[in-house]
């Protein structure tokens, strides 16, 4: 088992104030942790925040030698609410089964999953397990239709005129509109992300017959446009018509199980039920007559339960990403990140940044500064000059109270592995070459060495660098360019020639491209900047502008020393006039 990290990160301080908080409530039991999430559509990599902080905090408290218990509740028996647009596989004919449990939709065309909910579940549970992110998933839909919240449900009837007292003192109240953190108008994607789990804008169960906390869905048409028209507390016998296609029956709640609690009074029979101590959710949770406050006021009063330890969490962005990339119907998704970034990155984004701070996830060229810092992080742990809290954010991004996660054997720079993949695209025998050379001294002999870093990049590079960025190597020299050239030009493409053979390897090359207008300037190749003038700044971007469009006939590229490499010898000699 890995060891606790004897840090005060925010990640340990939850976990002081839940096993503490577990300790009062439920004594000797495992602590109980919980996230929601709505499979109602592709999973936005935004509410991965909603599995990530919960995990965390499990994490941290399994690494301590306690029972912990994750459950992921999967809101599967939730309405179908409208057909999120650009799925592959569906069309307009899906509107015909709004109304009805997500369980009841058909999956997408040619899914192997037996039903909506399932097809993005799957996908979820992929990545989350690609993540190192342990969990328990409780299907609504299970435990609806097989009567397990029976007597919550029973309960809940009878004390529907407390909870409508309850509800009624926010109904009052003006509902606040809703404020986010951010300036800008967030665009459907976005808010679909931030609403999450829970239909926010579902009923909260007031009909024309009174209010009744729970709701059946149809036993004709499947959809839960039906109302409760009246309920018998003693024989539990309850009546209601559907507005869709004017069915109407009588049945016995206290053994019918198509139907389900109203999403106000869903959630705190759920802590009740589960013993929940800590559960986090959206920035939209927080103002007075959310959920979240009304929850809290309804599992006491009428359940007898506490309210979870509940932070909440603000918005994570996404930056960049290519609109024709994502898989399914533009919504980024976690595996979207993970085809693009390794798990250990993703992890450290949501370890590092306490849940009130927002951030954004990078499918941009940020994503290569991005690794950068991991990489400079990781050497600094290494070598023990990082600081406590960068220690264990690393710490729980690297692995889990279960044991490392599988990690690039030779993590070579994230922004070079794109670059050659840029250049090469993707041809092995050519990446393994280049790669081979950026160090003679311990060169790496199979591509196994560097993945799978090496793929992600190159998936980056496929899928999020446009056309008219990517990096294309003149096939031939380029002879009107090379004509043009001053002395001093073609004295500085000399110089560069004649070092090649003893420069080439990945240091050596950056130390041959900066030399060079040094040499000209007349200084020696190794002088540092506090020995140079200012100038010279200017005639190395003069320099390295020649060399750009001499290569690959543009003002920038990749950087010159990897760019030269994976050109190769040969054809850097021919493209350079020799
Ligand atoms: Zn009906």
């Amino acid at each position: 088992m890995a060891q606790s990290t004897e840090t005060t990160d925010w990640v340990s301080r939850f976990a002081d104030e839940v096993i503490e908080e577990s300790e009062r409530r439920a004594p000797g039991k495992p602590v109980v942790v919980a996230s929601g999430l709505s499979p109602s559509g592709p999973i936005h990599l935004g509410n991965l925040r909603e599995v990530m902080t919960p995990h965390l905090v499990a994490d941290e408290i399994r690494r301590r030698g306690h029972e912990v218990r994750h459950l992921i509740s999967w809101d599967d028996y939730d309405r179908y609410r409208k057909v999120p647009n650009g799925v592959p596989g569906t069309d307009a004919s899906w509107a015909e089964h709004i109304g009805r449990p997500l369980t009841a939709v058909p999956a997408p065309q040619g899914s192997p999953y037996p039903n909506w909910a399932e097809h993005f579940k799957a996908a979820m549970v992929e990545a989350l397990a690609e993540m190192g992110v342990e969990f328990d998933g409780i299907s609504q839909t299970e435990q609806y239709t097989s009567g397990v919240y029976r007597e919550q449900i029973l309960h809940a009837m009878k004390h529907r005129g407390d909870i409508d007292a309850i509800l009624d003192q926010y109904r009052t109240k003006k509902a606040p509109a809703k404020k986010q953190q951010s300036q800008k108008p967030l665009d459907e994607a976005e808010l679909e992300a931030a609403e999450g789990s829970g239909a926010a804008a579902e009923d909260d169960g007031t009909g024309s017959a009174g209010y009744f906390p729970y709701k059946p869905y149809c036993g004709d048409c499947g959809k839960d446009l039906t109302t409760v028209t009246a309920y018998d507390d003693d024989t539990t016998e309850l009546t209601y018509t559907c507005a869709e296609c004017a069915f109407s029956e009588t049945v016995r709640l206290s053994e019918f199980n198509r139907g389900k609690l109203v999403w106000k009074v869903d959630w705190p029979m759920r802590w009740a039920y589960e013993g929940v101590v800590f559960e986090p959710s959206g920035v939209d949770h927080s103002s007075p007559g959310s959920s979240f406050q009304v929850g809290g006021r309804i599992v006491g009063g009428i359940f007898g339960g506490k309210q979870p330890i509940g932070p909440m969490y603000a918005f994570v962005g996404i930056s960049g990403m290519a609109k024709m990339s994502s898989s399914k119907g533009g919504v980024p998704t976690p595996g979207d990140a993970l085809k693009i970034m390794e798990p250990q990155l993703l992890r450290w984004l949501y370890a590092r940044r306490r849940p009130n701070q927002s951030f954004k996830i990078a499918f941009d060229q940020e994503i290569q500064r991005l690794y950068d810092e991991w990489d400079k992080l990781a050497g600094k742990v290494a070598d023990g000059t990082a600081l406590p809290g960068d220690v264990a954010a690393h710490a729980r991004a690297v692995g889990t109270a279960a044991g490392e996660l599988p990690r690039t054997p030779r993590p070579m720079a994230y922004r070079t592995l794109a670059s050659v993949a840029d250049i090469t695209a993707g041809a092995e025998d050519q990446t393994l070459r280049i790669l081979s050379e950026l160090d003679p001294a311990d060169p790496i002999t199979s591509l196994d060495e560097v993945r799978p870093r090496l793929d992600r990049a190159e998936a980056w590079i496929n899928t999020q660098v446009p056309a008219d960025q990517r990096t294309v190597v003149r096939a031939e020299a380029d002879t009107d360019l090379l004509k043009s050239l001053d002395d001093q030009g073609r004295a500085s493409l000399r110089l560069l020639l004649d070092g090649l053979d003893t420069h080439w390897s990945l240091d050596g090359l950056t130390h041959l491209v900066y030399g060079v207008p040094k040499v000209q300037a007349g200084f020696p190749a190794d002088a540092g900047p506090k020995e140079l003038p200012a100038e010279i700044k200017v005639a190395q971007r003069t320099f390295f502008a020649l060399l750009y469009h001499l290569l690959v006939g543009r003002d920038t590229g990749p950087r010159l020393p990897t760019l030269l490499l994976a050109v190769g010898q040969e054809r850097v000699r021919k493209l350079l006039g020799e």
